[in-house]
This record gives structure tokens, sequence and C-alpha cells, in this order.
């Protein structure tokens, strides 16, 4: 296996920290640029699965702690503006939860240069937001569904919502937020007979199935290894109903490798970011419902911009503090070292 298969860069690191080339744009030691900003607005949520969050849910972040309207929207405008962001991916917890989503988004959209925006989503308050989120300039979403079977959903999600979440998947086609992405995390003993059912319905409506490898990024720290479902598992699964081969197309920095589907142009996608890191090829940096930078979902370091902005921060040492946390980027997220520590702050309040 090599490096790059590894997900390590190639690029060979420095520890001169004071190297960072002169540049507005957000580089990191090992010559990867960030480009693609996923922002979570809010840590709450409306489903509780079982992968993510206990049934109880989690101690949310007050509303003093969550960034604001104009907060949020002067970070973005920061990060688009000044530090060559062209992708904002907005995410949560549920980013349908919160109130300004729709704010935000147009004044996303209307940023120089018009970022392409996009939203992560378990799709269940889509039904009644396409619309205005399409009329306020939202390219494209993503919406979790992990089974089409009911008992499966109330189980997994332990609420009993696939309808609406179905309805959120149509609404976004009707609506044109195209391509429509379904993102599938398979669980051993409660989904992952399923595969075949999840793609011939995701290309029997037009949507773009992708399979997630779950993560150790659940907040109650479950996560077994041994449990996990492999990509490797989840193709073998499919081929023995489909044709798959590897999509040629180029695959850039973007998280899933694709097959084509019965020689296509239907495809799939596997985002391994277990098994097959990628993190040589990441071009993310990402902003917490609460105001904290990390420049991984991994990192164990997050820097605060809430506090300096709130302390009367101009946009001048903003942009130092972001351009400063890309730049000590690690080179991978590090899961196969015995070094590796899972994140104390869990996926839903990071932004999947
Ligand atoms: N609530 C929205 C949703 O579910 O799409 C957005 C936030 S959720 C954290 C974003 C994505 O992360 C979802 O597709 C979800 O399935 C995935 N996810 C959550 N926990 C995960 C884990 N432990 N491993 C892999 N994917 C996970
Ligand atoms: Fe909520 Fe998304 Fe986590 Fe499910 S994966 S509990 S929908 S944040």
């Amino acid at each position: 296996m090599t490096a790059v298969d590894l997900g390590i860069p190639l690029v060979r690191r420095t520890t001169d920290t004071s190297a960072r080339p002169d540049t507005p744009q957000l580089v990191d030691r090992f010559g990867r640029v960030a480009t693609d900003l996923r922002v979570s607005l809010i840590d709450k949520c409306n489903l509780r699965c079982t992968y993510c969050m206990p049934a109880e849910g989690l101690p949310w972040l007050k509303r003093a702690e969550l960034l604001d309207t104009d907060e949020m929207n002067r970070l973005i405008r920061i990060a688009v503006e000044e530090l060559g962001v062209n992708t904002v991916r907005f995410t949560g917890g549920e980013p349908l939860l919160r109130q300004d989503l729709v704010d935000i988004i147009a004044a996303t959209s209307a940023l120089p240069g018009h970022p392409k925006t996009s939203l992560t989503t378990n799709g269940i308050n889509l039904g009644g937001y396409a619309e205005p989120l399409v009329r306020a300039g939202l390219n494209r979403v993503n919406v979790s569904l992990d089974t089409l079977d009911r008992d499966v959903f109330k189980r997994l999600a332990r609420r009993d919502r696939l309808d609406d979440v179905l309805a959120g998947l149509a609404a976004a086609k009707t609506m044109r937020l195209e391509p429509v992405k379904v993102n599938a995390v398979l669980m051993r003993g409660i989904n992952d007979h399923e595969p075949c059912d999840l793609l011939r319905f995701c290309i029997e409506r037009g949507y773009q199935l992708r399979f997630i490898e779950q993560m150790p990024l659940d907040a109650q720290h479950d996560w077994d290894r041994e449990q996990m479902i492999t990509a490797e598992e989840i193709l073998d699964r499919l081929s023995a109903e489909f044709d798959l081969a590897p999509d040629v197309a180029e695959r850039g920095s973007a998280p899933a490798e694709r097959w084509l589907v019965d020689g296509g142009p239907a495809t799939v996608g596997v985002i391994a970011s277990v098994t097959r890191p990628f993190c040589s090829a990441c071009d993310r940096t990402r902003l917490t419902a609460d105001g904290q930078l990390r420049s991984c979902l991994f990192s164990t370091t997050e820097t605060d911009l809430r506090g300096p902005m709130r302390a009367g921060a101009d946009d001048t040492e903003l942009i130092r503090l972001w351009q400063e946390t890309m730049w000590a980027k690690a080179a991978g997220h590090g899961m196969d070292s015995g070094e590796f520590a899972q994140p104390a702050r869990p996926m839903s309040a990071i932004g999947g």
C-alpha cells in the first residue's frame, strides 16, 4: 500500500511554522489549499441516529453560545472574499432547525463570485423549505437516508419520521436541487441488508447514493472498528446484484470513490474515510456553530473565533487566525496510528 493509499500527503512536512507563504489562501504545510468551507449552523437535531448520538440527546449549545446571523455571515464573507473559499456547505446537527438558515444562504449566495452552496440535512423539514431555499440561491442538497424500512428507521434514528425524509427528498428533486445526493451509513445487524434496495430506490428516482463508512465520531464513543461495515463489504454486497465498474472521471477532492452501475450513467459512491482515507486531497476548512475553527473532522484542537470577534477583532485579525489554523493542519486523521484519539466534540457538533 502506498502513502497516497493511506491518505498521507506526499509533500514533505516542514517544521518551520514561520514558513507560511505570503498568500491569502488557506494553505497548509503539505501543499493543500482549503477552498471548501463546511459550516455547522446548529448542534441540535430532531433525530437520534444511533451512530451519532445517544437516545436522550446531548447538552445542546445555549443560544448565547451560538454565532448569531451577523456573526455567521461575517465569517462566511471573510472566508469567501478574503481566503479563497468557493464552496460553502451548511450542516449541523440539523441545519433546517436553524431559523435564519434561509437568510444565511441568501447572504452567502450573494457574495462576490457566488460560491456554490449546499446543505447536508436529514430531510425532515425539507418538504416545506426546499422552495425558499432555492429562492435564496441554494444549489444542492445531500439528504441522509439509511433505510427504506419504517421499523428499521425507528430503531436506527429513534423517531418515526421516514415518510418526512422521503417527502423532503422528493421536494429536493422537484425543486431541482441537483444532483440530489443521498448519504447512507450501514450498521451491522440493523440495516446492512439494505444496500441493494437503497441503490435501486435512488437510481429509480435519479438520486446519487453514497455510502459512508461509520466513523469514530459518535457522542457516546461506541464505535467499534470490528463491527464497522467496510467499503469492501459494501461493494461486495452491491456486486451481488449490480455490475460495478470504477468511474474514471477525475475524483479531485471528492471524498467518495465512485462506481458506474450496470454500465452507467447511474453511479454509486463510497466514502471510505476509515479504510481508504483521502486526507491527501482534503480541501476542507470547518466552522462550528459556536464559532470554533477546525482544520479537520478529527482535529483535537480548535481555534476560537467567537471570543476575538465579540471582543472587537477586526477582519485582519480573524483572517490571520484562520490562516494559522489551516497552516497547522495535520497530514491525516491518523486513525491507524496508536496515538489516535477520538475528538471530544461529536460529529453532530462539528458538522459532518
Ligand atoms: N443532520 C444532518 C444529516 O444527518 O444529514 C446533517 C448532520 S450529520 C452529522 C451529517 C452526515 O454525517 C450524515 O450523512 C450522517 O449520516 C453522517 N454521520 C453522522 N455520524 C456519523 C458517523 N459516526 N460516521 C459516519 N457518518 C456519520
Ligand atoms: Fe441528527 Fe444527522 Fe446526527 Fe442523525 S446523523 S442524529 S440526523 S445530526
